[in-house]
């Protein structure tokens, strides 16, 4: 079945076109800009395109994917949509379509300013172009609704939960079931029979801890700013020097907001960059602030994972993925060594090629835990929910 993937951005649309027969992604693109001037770069099986475009709402990004994907003879094959929904709230599950839906995604705006709006507009608009096709929208949060009571409440009186469901939520669940799935697959064991940490390390960075296909515990919280320190994000930080820098230097909330979220990190702390290619590269090169940053990105996770771990009756594997997980050698390594006490033993050779010639796993033999490294692919989970929906409505 073809499946079209959309994720709105606040001012971007990504789109995918996967087969999920095959597993194979026919076309992709993504529209930038919107609201200024819209940029489209896409390709498919008839050829590229790039342009800018007039493009002041979600809604001209949309109708461009629709006449991309009519230019590339793919529209008439595509026989539902899949949406990506950063903040699912209540839902447990991917959810259909339905106007309750979209209006339940806008009363959680709060909950995720960035992104729930963007996404409520995306969905109106492709229920509009793509009248006659299954939609439905699949959660970052669902995958974490697992969780007991005791790893999602934080301590804070009991009333802020009921009142105002203020919790630990969790991200990037998408990509956590992908790849602990994807785990069970390539060990051949049964997602019941495993007992793994997931290890999503990108721009943003969260850890997993699954207990027989199930999330348990998980790093992020009641937003992506919980938990590991990520490209500009501080992670968990003591909320105390929030209200210090409020007093000291007279911070309001935009400001704060904007040091934790935009100016912490690995930007932060190196005064270098966000991205962990120039933190390693430079680091090597004996840069002091990237020394830094490296040292405490993998210390932190290390902290986390070894945290959540707790979770678990054991660990069988440790799974890494996302742009870092699946490319940073020494995030890696540095990361299993500061895990020693885990039991985690590196295989160099196997973890210098990402495992790509050792079934994904970068321990040596007789390792107990393992770790490996499994690619994520968040647009084919999308796309399998998606067509697992469309045929049970056929
Ligand atoms: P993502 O958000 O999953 O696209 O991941 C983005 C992060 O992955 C950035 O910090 C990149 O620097 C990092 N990344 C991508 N490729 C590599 C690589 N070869 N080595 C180290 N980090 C990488």
């Amino acid at each position: 079945m073809r499946i079209l993937v959309l994720n709105c951005g606040s001012s971007s649309v990504k789109f995918a076109v996967i087969d999920t027969e095959n597993k194979e992604s026919l076309s992709s693109g993504l529209v930038e800009n919107i609201g200024v001037n819209g940029h489209f770069k896409a390709k498919g099986p008839e050829g590229k395109a790039e342009f800018h475009f007039d493009c002041p709402t979600h809604k001209e990004a949309v109708v461009e994917v629709q006449k991309f994907l009519t230019a590339q003879k793919l529209i008439n094959t595509i026989e539902a949509v899949g949406h990506r929904v950063v903040h699912g709230g209540k839902y447990i599950k991917s959810e259909p379509v339905t106007q309750e839906l979209i209006d339940y995604i806008r009363s959680i705006i709060l909950f995720a300013p960035q992104h729930e709006g963007a996404h409520a507009t995306g969905i109106e608009v492709a229920k509009e172009i793509f009248p006659g096709l299954p939609q439905l929208a699949v959660f970052d949060t669902a995958f974490h609704q697992t969780m007991p009571r005791k790893a999602f409440l934080y301590g804070i009186p009991y009333s802020y939960y009921e009142d105002l469901k203020i919790r630990r939520y969790g991200f990037h669940g998408t990509s956590h079931r992908y790849v602990s799935a994807e785990a069970a697959r390539i060990l051949n064991k049964k997602p019941e029979e495993l007992n793994l940490i997931t290890a999503h390390l990108g721009n943003g960075s969260s850890c997993s801890a699954i207990h027989a296909g199930k999330c348990v515990d998980t790093t992020m919280g009641f937003t992506p700013l919980d938990g590991l320190v990520m490209g500009t994000r501080s992670g968990s930080l003591d909320p105390a020097i929030l209200f210090f820098l409020n007093k000291k230097l007279g911070y309001d909330i935009d400001r704060l907001n904007k040091l934790v979220n935009k100016e912490s990190g690995l930007l932060g702390l190196s005064g270098l960059s966000n991205d962990m290619r120039t933190i390693t590269q430079k680091a090597a090169e004996g840069h002091t602030g990237a020394q830094i940053a490296l040292e405490v990105f993998c210390y932190k996770l290390a902290r986390e994972i070894g945290g959540i771990t707790m979770a678990l009756p054991r660990l069988d594997a440790l799974v890494f993925t996302g742009g870092i997980g699946e490319n940073s050698r020494v995030v890696r390594e540095t990361t299993l060594e500061n895990l020693a006490i885990l039991g985690f033993k590196i295989d160099h050779q196997r973890n210098e090629d990402n495992g790509a010639n050792s079934n994904h796993i970068i321990t040596a033999e007789g390792s107990t835990p393992l770790a490996m490294v499994v690619p994520t692919n968040e647009e084919l989970l999308i796309a399998l929910d998606t067509a697992e929906y469309a045929k049970s409505v056929k």
